[in-house]
């Protein structure tokens, strides 16, 4: 095995301790100790003096030592060392907590670059536990990593160096061509690992970070490619295109809008050719996907198809089961619920009732994909609210049956350039227009000075025989100073809404508590509902009309789309209050646009703009696998970039099979599951 992927522990100065502290980063081969980017940069390069320096700020100063200080230790044991410093015009004190070590080398007379928080009182400036280095040290910036109990950042630099002279001398690999690079204009690979952990300057750091980024972005995309390939090689259950369905859809107690009938049609088309359906339908909250759903299942019964429907909660699969028990039952579909929290017995007897093929529709939460379920005929399986699921359970659930035809429904609108690059692997269709005469959720930002008046303006639609959501970031109380759903609740039942019955909802609750609040609500046996982000995902009380978020400057965009719309689902006007307090641009921005927009698409297009493709691969929700620097120095056009060059390669080479591409192929595999590829 080549040197680079074994242990941390080949390395010089790295024993079994030091090896165990790197496995808590998740590092575990030397080739994972490069990996492991700097997560800031201290430049000492940008220096201010000490009077420009900006107070409750880091800052940069050259700062040359006039005296130490006696070291002295306080009552409660703290060793405080202190240092007058000069920037030649005006001192400053420089003051370490438990650092004798720190400070002993620094030297009176000697010049350094010092790095640190600076405050300022009536005897003036103190900067306190700077980073610092001798001016004559040529390095300006200093790479800062993410660290354990145990290490420090110079043993960290130490064993990177290390690694990379190994790499650098023994076996540099490289994963782009040289035509790839120009094209792009990318920097080597080896030049990139070595400047981005020890750059010569700001713009070294810059072109690493882009080169890195491409590469993680360009693998997460052959990924998807491959994937999308490989399951283009199975077959699938291919079934009766004239198979009539219209009694079914004639029933529905609504008319469908052209978007579900195109997304139905194309779904259809897909179930009816032997390749299997990898395909996501997207379309805001309340757009009706379950409406599709349903017929997609109704379809392939009516082919002798079992379909699995998966729920990301409890909650929701019991719903969906409720909806569609109610669509499909009718027509002689059976259906069942199977839960995580149904009773070992009942639990079994569905199992045996689903292998023996009494069900046709088979609803529940990810417990449907566990090995214990057998299917007698699964050809179909869809899953709601897809962006709670990892690509890894996307994957599993295709290992169920036959490889099944793939129907996966997101809440979440994202725009197109993203969907193709977080949805690579998937076929899209869109849902965009809203079912007729649903109205908009009428949305205002205020800050909490006018909090009473917006419990005047919820209790008027309690009194008018309304439900309310009141949603906050927290559960219990902490440092934060975020609301919290459980001393809101016990405060607000005391004042604002003593005459109303109140619970909360939250996500350390059980899922039998959790459906019995829910189920006291969707009866309109509560009033108020206080909860975090639970009701997120597609719980639908038509009743409930009123929603408050509380420190809705913690929520994106997306997400406060997505939560408003649980008010949005019945007859009457709806309303939605942001409360937040923050006065930022970005902030003050962002509640126009939601105050401005109920399109789910429009609003993620905004809030891409505003803050770049960055958040949309940081978060988890979206189950991709774990990105180390893509999510933090990526921009739209590389992005775009990324797509073209994996879409290049895969022509060229579909499955990475090509020995030129074997350092890529290894990458692809290290960033996914191993089996994605096979
Ligand atoms: P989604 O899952 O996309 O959030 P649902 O399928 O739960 O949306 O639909 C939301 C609500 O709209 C449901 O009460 C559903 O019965 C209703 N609905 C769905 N399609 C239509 C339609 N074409 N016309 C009117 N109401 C509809
Ligand atoms: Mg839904």
């Amino acid at each position: 095995m080549s040197k680079l992927f074994k242990s941390t522990e080949t390395l010089r100065g790295v024993g079994k301790v030091k090896a165990e502290k790197y496995g808590k980063l998740g590092i575990n081969s030397v080739y994972d100790l490069i990996c492991h980017f700097p997560k800031k940069y201290f430049n000492f390069h940008c220096n201010v003096s000490v009077r420009d320096a900006v107070t409750d700020e880091y800052n940069c100063i050259r700062l040359k030592i006039v005296s130490k200080l006696p070291v002295y230790t306080t009552r409660n044991n703290l060793i405080i060392c202190k240092a007058i410093a000069t920037d030649g015009k005006e001192e400053i004190t420089v003051m370490m907590f438990n650092n004798m070590y720190g400070f002993h080398y620094l030297r009176t007379g000697s010049e350094y670059y010092m790095y640190g928080k600076v405050t300022e009182n009536l005897y003036g400036k103190t900067m306190t536990s700077p980073a610092y280095i001798p001016v004559d040290e040529i390095k300006h910036i200093q790479p800062q990593y993410r660290l354990t109990q145990g290490l420090t950042v110079n043993m960290v630099r130490a064993d990177v160096k290390q690694a990379i002279d190994l790499m650098r001398n023994d076996e540099p690999f490289e994963t782009l061509s040289e035509n790839i690079r120009q094209k792009y204009g990318l920097r080597p690979l080896m030049w990139s690992l070595e400047n981005i952990h020890f750059p010569d300057g700001m713009q070294a750091i810059e072109q690493a970070k882009k080169r890195l980024a491409f590469d993680e972005l360009l693998r997460l995309q052959l990924g998807m490619l491959i994937m999308r390939r490989r399951s283009r090689k199975h077959t699938a259950f291919r079934m009766d295109k004239s198979t009539d369905i219209s009694d079914f859809t004639e029933s529905l107690p609504f008319e469908l809008t052209e978007d579900q009938k195109k997304a139905s049609a194309e779904i259809i088309a897909d179930l009816c050719r032997d390749t299997p359906m990898n395909r996501l339908l997207q379309g805001d909250v309340g757009s009706g996907k379950t409406a599709v759903a349903s017929i997609a299942c109704y379809f392939a019964t009516k082919n002798g198809i079992q379909s699995a429907l998966m729920a990301p909660t409890e909650i929701l699969a019991i719903q969906h089961y409720r909806t569609l028990t109610g669509f499909l039952e009718p027509f002689g579909v059976r259906v069942c619920l199977l839960t995580g929290s149904l009773t070992a017995k009942k639990k079994s007897q569905i199992r045996t009732g689903i292998s023996a093929g009494e069900y046709d529709v088979i609803i529940g939460t990810h417990a449907i994909i566990q090995k214990d379920v057998e299917y007698k005929s699964l050809g179909l399986v869809i899953t709601d609210e897809q962006h709670r699921f990892g690509v890894s359970q996307r994957t599993a659930l295709a290992e169920k049956g036959d490889t099944p035809h793939k129907l996966v429904m997101s809440a979440t609108p994202i725009p197109r350039t993203l969907a193709l690059m977080i949805y690579g692997d998937l076929d899209i269709s869109v849902i965009k227009q809203l079912p007729k005469g649903r109205k908009p959720v009428k949305t205002y930002a205020v800050t909490g000075k006018v909090r009473s008046r917006a419990f005047n303006y919820v209790r008027k639609y309690l009194d008018d025989g309304k439900q309310a959501y009141i949603v906050c970031p927290m559960i219990e109380d902490s440092e934060s100073e975020l609301f919290a759903v459980k001393s809101y609740a016990e405060q607000v039942t005391k004042s604002e809404l003593k005459n109303y019955t109140v619970e909360i909802l939250h996500g350390k609750m059980s899922a039998q508590e959790k459906e019995s609040v829910m189920q006291r609500f969707h009866d309109g046996k509560t009033d108020v509902l206080i909860c975090t982000t639970v009701v997120e995902v597609g719980v639908d009380v038509p009743n409930a009309s009123v929603m408050v978020i509380e420190n809705a400057e913690r929520f994106g965009l997306s997400q406060i789309h997505q939560l408003r719309g649980r008010v949005g689902r019945g007859q009457s006007e709806s309303s939605c209050i942001l409360i937040t307090d923050n006065t930022s641009e970005e902030c003050i921005n962002r509640m126009k646009i939601m105050s401005s927009s109920n399109d789910g698409f429009e609003i993620s297009e905004q809030d891409l703009k505003l803050r770049g493709p960055g958040d949309f691969f940081g978060n988890a929700q979206h189950g991709l696998p774990p990105m180390k620097i893509a999510d933090l120095s990526c921009n739209i056009q590389l992005m775009n970039d990324a797509r073209q060059c994996a879409t290049e390669i895969i022509a060229d080479d579909p499955f990475l099979e090509k020995p030129y591409n074997n350092p890529l192929r290894m990458e692809v595999i290290r960033l996914f599951d191993k089996d994605i590829i096979g």
